[in-house]
């Protein structure tokens, strides 16, 4: 049988913005017939995240990231459905998701497929966002490291993305009476507003953000979701309180460039963070995945009670992997970038 995969045709280097021409779409076979223990699946949707910049390169830069080698198939996170199987833990009509999903429309594999149930009516996109691994690190990056008590002041960096849309809901469920997003188009400051119930937004490609944060949060900053680093992070960082925190999730203003994870800070904000006591510890949702089902089953019923709302923006068609990966890097996205390769 005749299937697609998407494989890693070249890489951009550690200084360098990826682009489309980096992935090539190939034709492969698969054989038809399952061995005991094996599931034959077709994708339905793949997703595309941030973390997969620093798998194109030769060296990740992190231990628990390995990288893509040339030639192969990239892989993410995935959802499929079973088409048959010879492994008694999934039967066919079963829909599963795995963090190791291979850019493929169909594949056959083992058990290492999670088999997550879905609640009836629900469409398994939501699986690779706001009730899968983004919408767990927004979770437990605000619940373990945000420390939020009530009436306090929160700002989310990247706030139209998969992370920071649910982040900034989940800070205004725990308490924070003023919950500020930056991002970067007016279309996307709109929707956080009048979508997700953010108080307000910042365009930081078109406002200052130094003077609409002192605007925004007349208060000071309590709490500060950072997915972005750079100058957006460092002016945050300025207008923080005393003994505030910083949820460190993401730096992605960083990640096109050859410089470690955590970026050095600059010596001023590094001043800043001690004089004002400000706790800024490194956050990753792998550190947490002991606490993954209770985190699933929170984010499903919150999104499906309303009190979490869901973005998501979805292309069609393996072929647009590496397109979509690329726009989602230059924040071509509101929500979830994802991909949905069948129905
Ligand atoms: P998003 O859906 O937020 O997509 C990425 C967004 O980043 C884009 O839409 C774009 O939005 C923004 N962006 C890109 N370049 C810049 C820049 N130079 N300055 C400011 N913003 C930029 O992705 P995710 O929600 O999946 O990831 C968000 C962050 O969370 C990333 O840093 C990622 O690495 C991190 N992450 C961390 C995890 C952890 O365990 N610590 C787990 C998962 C994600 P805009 O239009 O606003 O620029």
């Amino acid at each position: 049988m005749k299937v697609q995969r998407v494989v890693l045709a070249s890489r951009p280097g550690k200084n360098g913005a990826p682009v489309p021409e980096n992935f090539h779409v190939e034709d492969m076979t698969l054989s038809s017939e399952l061995k005991e223990g094996e599931v034959l699946v077709r994708t339905l949707y793949l997703s595309v995240d941030p973390y997969m910049r620093c798998r194109m390169n030769e060296d990740t830069g992190a231990e628990y990231l390995r990288p893509w080698p040339l030639g192969d198939s990239a892989d993410g996170g995935g959802v499929g459905l079973v088409q048959s199987s010879r492994c008694s833990s999934v039967s066919e009509g079963d829909v599963v998701t795995s963090f190791n999903w291979p850019w493929q429309t169909q594949l056959s594999c083992r058990e290492t497929l999670q088999n997550w149930t879905l609640a009836s009516g629900w469409t398994s996109l939501v699986l690779l966002g706001a009730v899968g691994m983004p919408g767990l690190t927004s979770l437990f990056g605000v619940r373990e490291k945000g420390h939020v008590t009530k009436g306090q002041t929160m700002v989310v960096s990247g706030a139209a993305g998969a992370c920071g849309s649910i982040a900034g809901q989940i800070g205004r469920l725990d308490g924070c009476s003023t919950v500020v997003g930056i991002c970067g188009s007016e279309e996307k400051c709109k929707a956080l507003v009048e979508k997700l119930g953010f108080s307000a937004a910042v365009n930081y490609r078109e406002e200052n953000v130094s003077e609409r944060l002192k605007q925004c949060c007349p208060n000071g900053v309590d709490v500060y979701f950072d997915n972005v680093g750079g100058d957006i992070s460092d002016t945050v960082m300025s207008q923080m309180n005393k003994n505030g925190h910083v949820i460190l999730c993401g730096q992605i203003s960083q990640y096109n460039k050859d410089v470690p994870y955590p970026p050095p800070l600059s010596e001023r904000t590094q001043e800043i963070l001690t004089k004002n006591n400000l706790k800024r510890e490194r956050f990753l949702v792998l550190s947490y995945m002991d606490k993954a089902d209770a985190g699933i089953l929170e984010l499903s019923r919150l999104v499906k009670d309303g009190q979490v709302k869901v973005l998501e923006t979805v292309v069609n068609g393996i072929e647009n992997m590496g397109a979509a990966f690329c726009s989602m890097m230059r924040g071509g996205n509101i929500g979830k970038q994802i991909i949905k390769i069948s129905d």
